[in-house]
């Protein structure tokens, strides 16, 4: 194949112009922020078990406590009554009296013991809602970090694609005016080699796969007429001589 030395320095433009791109599509997928983001999904969604678990305790032990407030107004009511039925002086039988004021007295240990019961639960609600708290915050902590990733993100995203977009328009302008069959040679190497079909021999190595070249290869170089398009043996790919090639 021939092409013009000048059309060949283009293609090394073109070349870079490629890996400009491939870099830059590779950033769009590897932007930290999306690993930030990831970890932290994936901390909210540990928190959610816990939180929901804490959000029931809480929910139990509140009914716990009204159930003890409900027992603790019941016996207060039964022993004002009593108590009141005392002190009225209505009841004159002894025994009456007696078992009266037994009744005051065991209603009255009751309340006490339904009170620390309730003491307890209400120790436990402090706890529990301590920790769903603690929970709570943590959870707002990481929505707000992943929404600060989101924004750094979505600012690397318009960067690189306004960049993408310039270089694209760049390289179809440039691609435009290179012979096709060159152009088609390219981009299968290019396909098919990682991405690189043209390399510059600089320093009298082969800038596609950077192998020195043989000394029989250099010599073969140099007696290459400056319009016949190189390739590689050892990689295929297009060599393209320049000033910087040490032939
Ligand atoms: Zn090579």
């Amino acid at each position: 194949m021939k092409a013009d030395p000048f059309v060949q320095l283009r293609l090394l433009e073109l070349q870079g112009l490629d890996s400009a791109l491939d870099r830059l599509r590779h950033r769009r997928t590897s932007l930290p922020e999306l690993a930030e983001m990831v970890r932290l999904d994936a901390l909210v969604g540990a928190l959610r078990d816990a939180t929901v678990r804490s959000e029931t305790e809480v929910s139990d032990l509140a009914r716990e406590q009204a159930k003890f407030e409900r027992e603790i107004e019941q016996v207060r009511t039964r022993r004002d009554r009593d108590r009141q039925r005392l002190e009225s002086g209505t009841i004159t039988v002894a025994k009456q009296l007696q078992d009266l004021q037994h009744e005051v007295a065991t209603l009255g240990r009751r309340q006490s013991d339904l009170e620390d019961s309730e003491l307890e639960v209400m120790e436990r609600i402090e706890s529990a809602q301590g920790e769903l708290d603690r929970l709570t915050t943590l959870r707002t902590e990481h929505f707000e970090a992943r929404a600060a990733a989101e924004t750094g993100r979505d600012t690397a995203f318009s960067e690189i694609d306004a960049e993408v977009e310039r270089t694209v328009a760049e390289r179809s302008a440039l691609a435009a005016g290179l012979p096709a069959d060159l152009l088609a040679l390219y981009e299968r190497l290019r396909a098919s080699e990682g991405g690189t079909g043209a390399g510059e021999i600089s320093r009298g190595r082969c800038g596609g796969c950077h192998l020195d070249l043989m000394n029989n290869e250099k010599t073969d170089i140099r007696g290459a007429a400056p319009d016949e398009v190189l390739r590689h043996e050892e990689c295929g790919r297009i060599m393209v001589r320049t000033a910087e090639s040490g032939l």
